[in-house]
């Protein structure tokens, strides 16, 4: 089939201008984009026609060889209908927002037409960060929480466009997201300034979220900490976190349980440690005593008689819950003090003296290891 004639295939006068060519394309590639014409082979052969006439017409050189020589003076020089890497440029003022251009008619294959930003894309994720008493981690509590973050815009439904305005194809990238700049021998790739990346524009922005797709708002929630948590360990909780632009689901929140320290207990593991001072008659002649417990119990432990300083004494299932076993508790381990009075009444002089010449001190005692300490 013979070709015709580039300015016949547009529509217009061999003296035409730039706009006018460029106007005239725009006409006829509307008319038979195949988005419009599904199925329909001749529009498609028009429309590839036509981006053929384009590319070498508004191309000043390869005009003026069209001029001179016909499509002989072009051969090789447009490489036909699949090299529209010149006719790119000018894609994005001819067409502004016709959007499903690039994907529907280059079916995606071509880097330029990958446009990230019509996906949804996920919040971020948040952390917050609260301390809870000793007690409130051992027994598990509820915490209110109140935070900033960014929801999506109800207005725009988190795109950032105004009702009835269209994101448009950015025009520095091509939709990319992405420029090339040549240094040298190198042509180093970087995020586009324009678009930032997301391949497009918007033409209006939202006025509500300014464009930005999410507003922050003030959240609160309620955080249940299990009994037994760790200092340190985080809760995750879904779909808390910042909302998704153009549609994306939420990200998800993080919560930082720090456990304040206790003034008396320690934990280690499950178990918890404190220590408790007992006098020399009591851990000489042995007692019963009343610990309390983590849960506020008053519990029995019975000081053997002959009970040295540093020794540890156990009290079972006084520990902590266990997080992953709901019936397991960790062991309170008891570490006695025994207490040398510091002032002494005449009569306990007295009766200490007694008990001295009663025992006999050794004058010479000799040392014992340190490990009988414990
Ligand atoms: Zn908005
Ligand atoms: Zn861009």
């Amino acid at each position: 089939m013979a070709k015709r004639d580039y300015y016949e295939v547009l529509g217009v006068p061999k003296t035409s201008s730039k706009d006018e060519i460029k106007k005239a394309y725009r006409q006829l590639a509307i008319k038979y984009h195949p988005d419009r014409n599904p199925g329909n082979k001749a529009a498609e052969e028009k429309f590839k026609e036509a981006t053929e006439a384009y590319e070498v017409l508004a191309d000043d050189k390869k005009r003026q060889a069209y001029d001179q020589f016909g499509f002989a003076g072009v051969e090789g020089m447009a490489g036909g209908a699949h090299d529209f890497s010149s006719v790119f440029r000018d894609f994005e003022d001819i067409f502004g927002d016709f959007s499903g251009f690039f994907d529907s008619f280059f079916g995606g294959g071509g880097t330029r037409t990958k446009r990230r930003s019509t996906r949804g894309r996920r919040g971020a994720d948040l952390r917050y960060d609260i301390k809870i008493p000793f007690r409130d981690a051992v027994f598990g509590t509820k915490v209110d929480i109140s935070f900033v973050r960014n929801e999506a815009c109800l207005s725009c439904n988190g795109s950032g466009a105004d009702k009835g305005s269209r994101k448009k194809l950015c025009p520095d990238c091509g939709g990319s997201g992405q420029v090339r700049r040549s240094s040298g021998f190198f042509s180093i790739a970087s995020t586009c300034p324009t678009c930032n990346g997301e391949g497009e524009i918007i033409e209006k922005p939202c006025i509500e979220c300014s464009g930005r797709g999410l507003i922050k708002k003030n959240k609160k929630i309620k955080v249940t900490i299990p009994s037994g948590i760790e200092n340190g360990r985080r809760i995750h909780i879904p779909e808390q976190g910042d909302g998704g632009l153009n549609g994306g689901p939420p990200g998800d929140l993080y919560v930082f349980v720090h456990v304040l320290p206790h003034k008396y207990f320690e934990r280690d593991g499950n178990d918890v440690y404190c220590m408790i001072p007992v006098s020399i008659t009591q851990a000489a002649l042995g007692a019963d005593i009343y610990v309390t417990t983590l849960d506020d119990k008053k519990v029995k432990l019975k000081i053997p008689a002959g009970t040295q300083n540093g020794k540890v004494l156990r009290l079972r299932n006084e520990g902590i819950p266990s997080l992953q076993y709901s019936d397991r508790k960790g062991d309170m381990y008891i570490t006695i003090r025994v207490v040398i009075p510091k002032k002494l009444s005449h009569r306990e002089q007295n009766l200490l003296k007694e008990l001295s010449q009663i025992t006999g001190e050794d004058e010479s005692p000799e040392p014992v290891p340190l490990s009988e300490l414990k």
